[in-house]
């Protein structure tokens, strides 16, 4: 067990440390030895990095080389007192550090974690939480990013979700003159929630391949449909068909609209149903050829819901 002293002390030289702090070498870890942390450039006090308080200018100030260590200044024989508060500071800090030596200890690394503790064992999630900024979840993630989705899908997704497609109701902020009309439909005006899945096109594309899974449940409306795949869904094989063919049917249908703009042959709607219906079956045969059990029964769920059976 390690002691709580142990944690600020790095002992090669008789050497009193310090905390790292996450600032500068972005890590949760406390100082391994004085003799290799950098005076300047590590953040070794509760000041932080002093090259980050000082600038260069400090080398001079302080009378501190850019190379030093927290090791070699303590050792050294220096002026202790200056006219500016925060060098004065300073000073302070390296004698508050040198006071805490306790000699004789070997160094160790310990991690921070939760709550400020420290441990010698390292997880990943709690120093990932310490040096990311959190921000607000994102509403209706859970119908974005889930466990064995395709990323293309699932990106896609997310832009539409934050509509942020160019779609003809944005485009024409950028230029009045561009052409707006549903490239699927011919209705004047294309935006996100007609493309998915008011167009009659992509309509019939979500109502053969939805409907039969979503029953009474089935919508056209976008936010009633990503209110459902974020739901909890006690069958999560269910709950991952329909997250993996929403996605994969936006990707279609947004691929379709992109390929009737530069003038492409339309496809009919059977295709992309096709096309849908092949990569479900690819997906849930990748996953139980991978060994894994999680939606064991995904490809008889998929096949009845094909034949509506279910
Ligand atoms: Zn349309």
């Amino acid at each position: 067990m390690v002691k709580e002293s142990q944690k600020i002390v790095a002992v090669d030289q008789d050497i009193p440390v310090i905390d790292m702090s996450l600032e500068r070498s972005r890590v949760s870890m406390q100082i391994v030895k004085a003799c290799e942390t950098s005076f300047w450039f590590d953040s070794w006090s509760s000041l932080g990095c002093i090259i980050e308080k000082l600038g260069e200018r400090g080398y001079i100030d302080l009378g501190i080389p850019k190379t030093a260590t927290v090791g070699e200044v303590m050792a050294m024989q220096r002026r202790r007192h200056h006219r500016t508060g925060l060098l004065n500071q300073i000073e302070e800090e390296i004698t508050k550090q040198r006071m805490c030596n306790i000699a004789g200890e070997r160094d160790i690394a310990l991690w921070k974690g939760e709550k400020d503790s420290y441990r010698n064992k390292f997880v990943t999630s709690e120093t990932w939480r310490q040096i990311r900024n959190a921000k607000p979840e994102m509403e209706g993630y859970k119908g974005v990013w889930f466990s064995h989705s395709t990323p293309k899908y699932s990106f896609i997704t997310w832009l539409v979700s934050k509509n942020r497609m160019a779609t003809g109701d944005r485009m024409v902020l950028w230029n009045q003159h561009v052409n707006t009309s549903c490239s699927l439909c011919d209705e004047p005006m294309e935006t996100r929630d007609h493309l998915f899945f008011v167009c009659t096109y992509s309509r019939k594309v979500w109502e053969d391949i939805a409907k039969p899974i979503l029953q009474h449940r089935f919508s056209l409306d976008w936010k009633d449909i990503l209110n459902y795949v974020c739901e909890r869904d006690s069958d999560k094989t269910r709950n991952f068909i329909i997250k993996h063919v929403f996605q994969n049917t936006i990707h279609s249908v947004w691929g379709e609209r992109n390929a009737r703009r530069h003038g492409e042959q339309p496809s009919p709607v059977g295709k992309l149903v096709k096309m849908i219906d092949k990569n479900m079956r690819n997906k849930l045969s990748t996953i139980r050829c991978g060994g894994r059990l999680t939606y064991e029964d995904g490809l008889q769920f998929w096949f009845a819901s094909r034949q509506n059976l279910i």
